[in-house]
């Protein structure tokens, strides 16, 4: 390093983040690899065994390295965080709606999936970190990909707060943000925390989640989360809360979607995350039907593919026994045939369903 470029690290720390802010990352900041805030919470929310069959969170060696995020990298100084937005739900097409046929998907599951679009913004990033340094720079990159407390982080690097919804939330850039985070061998001036909490009084995330996920200690209850059901879980859905997931078939928006501080927030986010083309898909019919080759085609680099074919053919089917259609029976009665025990039980949970609202309606 130069002795000029030793003297200006605060241009440093703005180039930094100009530079994000070229790259699409609307908030950026910096913090100490210290302990996350929060890591004893996180703790006595696994021990209370709210991460449902997300084993890979407890075990001992990820355990220890969100509580440390020297364990990760020992060299590291810094850790810069990252915010860049997705669209709003009401403006990706039929994200935000109710409409009967379609399934509603999570809005960033209408875009690229962000695990191939930023690492190599990441990467961008730390090269004109080593160009600006003028020698070389450990990092690494990580982005909702590594063992650690990203949204503490962000508290912690100035980005927002963690709302009762749990999610990072910035007054003016809202909470539809992907976040990631870069750990750097140099030392660079921290932020300040962003101490405020803006939620106040508010309970609409607590009142508005169907499944009642959302817990008063500011976490979630993953295995009633729609998003957990619907993405992570690969078993079947537990029946009793089933009904409440309604029509979502891919991830869930609701605690973000009633959150009065989405209303400043930009509704179109980085074009990698708008709607691609060829979605929205054509109706939950044909997405029970897809075919192996269809799914991988419509999913080609979308964040959909982590549901996995057969997950996301369940969730169809739940969305279907949710809408009551009649004329959903013969997709659904053909799906008592699948190959897949996880896709034929469904199948005959949703035939169900509809029967019995038919007879009531009757
Ligand atoms: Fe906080 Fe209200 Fe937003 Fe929930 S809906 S995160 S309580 S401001």
């Amino acid at each position: 390093m130069t002795s000029a470029q030793s003297s200006s690290r605060p241009r440093l720390e703005q180039a930094i983040k100009d530079e994000a802010g070229r790259l699409g990352f609307v908030l950026a900041g910096f913090t100490t690899p210290v302990a996350p805030p929060h890591s004893s919470a996180f703790e006595e929310w696994l021990r209370q065994g709210r991460h449902a069959s997300m084993k890979y969170l407890a075990n001992e060696r990820s355990r220890a390295r969100r509580r440390d995020p020297l364990l990760i990298m020992p060299e590291c100084k810094t850790i810069l965080v990252l915010a860049i937005p997705y669209s709003d739900p009401s403006s990706v097409a039929r994200g935000g709606t109710q409409d009967l046929g379609h399934g509603r998907m999570a809005a960033y599951g209408w875009g690229t999936d962000y695990h191939v679009v930023l690492p190599k913004r990441l990467q961008a990033i730390a090269t004109f970190i080593q160009d600006q340094v003028g020698h070389a720079v450990s990092s690494r990159g990580y982005t909702d990909t590594g063992p650690i407390l990203e949204r503490d982080l962000a508290q912690r690097a100035g980005l927002g707060w963690i709302g009762k919804n749990t999610c990072l939330i910035n007054p003016r850039a809202g909470s539809y943000l992907l976040l990631s985070e870069i750990l750097l061998d140099i030392g660079l001036t921290p932020n300040a925390p962003f101490e405020a909490d803006h939620c106040g009084k508010c309970t609409r995330c607590i009142e508005a989640c169907p499944t009642g996920c959302i817990l008063p200690d500011r976490t979630i209850d993953a295995g009633r989360c729609i998003s957990y059901l619907t993405i992570e879980l690969k078993q079947a859905i537990p029946a009793e809360v089933r009904p409440q997931i309604g029509n979502w078939i891919f991830g869930c928006d609701l605690c973000q979607m009633i959150c009065p501080w989405n209303r400043f927030a930009a509704s179109e986010g980085d074009t990698a995350f708008r709607a691609r083309a060829g979605l929205p898909q054509p109706g939950l019919i044909h997405e029970l039907e897809l075919t192996p080759d269809e799914f991988a085609i419509q999913f080609s680099e979308s964040p959909v593919k982590r549901a996995k074919r057969n997950g996301y053919r369940r969730n169809a089917a739940v969305a279907l026994g949710n809408e009551g259609r009649r004329d959903a029976l013969p997709a659904l009665e053909r799906a008592l045939h699948d190959p897949d025990p996880l896709v034929r039980e469904h199948a005959g949970w949703a035939i169900t369903r509809i029967n019995e609202r038919s007879a009531q309606d009757e």
